[in-house]
């Protein structure tokens, strides 16, 4: 067994550190400043050149296969990259990147849908989860009804919560389009929508900076050359989008833990109370001990998991275990850390309070904790898998 990385996974997670030393962490502070005026942290025009700059270091559509102009990595690098990526609070991602269920569309919508977003001109955005159907997706009632006249289906429901839905030009939409079917029996089909073939978006405030939308359709009329994928595989598309985010989302969390608790020792060998550093005392320590305990169980768990998906072997119950205890763990560790920080830690002078309120949302979104412990144990009790099993 070998917990070394390769000299190529070494040398990629070097450059991902090189570049987001040298382009984002000088930006760190002005981010600060903007998002405590209420402004976005850096605006779409910045995104796109730190992209182009990034794309001159190499990091170009990270999963995007190579025939697509990306980089097509496995898995474990995505991971490393993520994790570097977590370590900057700077709201950016790399360019060169689309939905994976992008990849499933025809010749034509490659052109109109898939190619432009990955160029970055266009922003999409995917919906299944709706008022009325969170975790248990499988409820959604949003529909579309095909009209035998015109062959056009027409949509009509209500997302919500739906990243990027405020600013998206398009819309990858789960709707019902056979109620006798059943959700998980073929009843549902992905639609790719325009925003300008009728649907309304309202931006949501959360208690992070950015937020979602939920999305309104009123007899929205989609032509049947906008179906994503076969008529009735709609579900299963949505499953696989989600299931992406199950080992990228605690890779990032290690990132921000493991540059919050740098913040965590640093603070505590340096702050002085009652004549010595408050890293003397045992219950600093501990926090400090705990920390660092998890974040290493994390970091395994989710390479676990990526190396999984390297070996074509099913991912779903080690990525639910990855994003499950990563979600957990950078949770525990930014509240450490902002204790050790005292009154300090509460401020917007520094970004603990940032992290404190963006990484709650890593409990919740693309499955909550408890519906990452019931995959867990339904893969136990029914026997998918053996305890221990790797
Ligand atoms: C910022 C943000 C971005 C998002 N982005 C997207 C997006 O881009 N696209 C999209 O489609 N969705 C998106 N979501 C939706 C997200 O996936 C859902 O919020 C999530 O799946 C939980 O659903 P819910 O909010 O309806 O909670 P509910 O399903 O109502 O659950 C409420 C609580 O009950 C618990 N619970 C529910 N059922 C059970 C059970 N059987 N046993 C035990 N506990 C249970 C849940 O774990 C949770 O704690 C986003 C959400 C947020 C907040």
């Amino acid at each position: 067994m070998d917990f070394g990385l390769t000299d190529e996974q070494k040398a990629v997670k070097d450059t991902a550190r090189a570049f987001i030393t040298k382009e984002l962490v000088p930006l760190e502070q002005e981010v600060l400043r903007r998002e405590r005026a209420h402004r976005p942290g850096l605006e779409r025009r910045e995104l796109r050149e730190l992209q182009l700059k990034a794309k001159e270091f190499g990091f170009w559509g990270l999963a995007t296969p190579e025939e697509y102009g990306g980089m097509g990595l496995p898995a474990v690098l995505q991971s490393l990259i993520w994790q570097e990526l977590g370590r900057t609070w700077v709201p950016f991602r790399f360019g060169g990147e689309a939905d994976n269920i992008l990849f499933y569309a025809n010749e034509q919508q490659k052109a109109e849908y898939l190619l432009p977003t990955i160029a970055g001109d266009r922003i999409s955005c995917f919906a299944i989860t709706e008022p009325g159907a969170g975790s248990d997706a499988a409820n959604i009632k949003f529909s579309a009804r095909l009209d035998e006249v015109t062959g056009d289906w027409i949509l009509n429901g209500e997302k919500t919560f739906i990243t990027n839905g405020a600013d998206a030009d398009f819309v990858i939409v789960v709707a019902v389009t056979d109620k006798a079917k059943g959700v998980r029996g073929g009843g549902t089909t992905a639609f790719l929508v325009d925003r300008a073939m009728g649907w309304k978006s309202e931006f949501i405030q959360t208690m992070g900076e950015g937020g979602p939308a939920a999305l309104v359709f009123e007899d929205v009329r989609v032509p049947a050359r906008n179906i994503l994928g076969e008529i009735g595989q709609g579900f299963e598309l949505g499953m696989k989008w989600i299931g992406k985010g199950r080992y990228i989302i605690p890779s990032n969390a290690i990132g921000i833990a493991e540059r919050a608790l740098e913040m965590g020792v640093e603070y505590a060998n340096t702050r002085h109370t009652f004549g010595q550093p408050i890293g003397a005392n045992q219950a600093i320590q501990w926090m400090l001990a705990d920390s660092e305990v998890e974040l290493e169980a994390a970091r395994l768990l989710v390479l676990r998991a990526a190396w999984a998906i390297d070996q074509g072997l099913d991912p779903r119950h080690s990525s639910s275990m990855a994003k499950l205890y990563g979600a957990g763990m950078v949770n525990r560790v930014v509240d450490r850390v902002l204790q050790i920080h005292g009154g300090m830690g509460y401020t917007r002078e520094l970004p603990i309070e940032r992290w404190y309120r963006a990484v709650r949302l890593y409990r919740i979104f693309e499955g909550t904790d408890e519906m990452q412990k019931l995959i867990i144990s339904r893969d136990l009790l029914k026997g998918y898998t053996k305890v221990g099993k790797l």
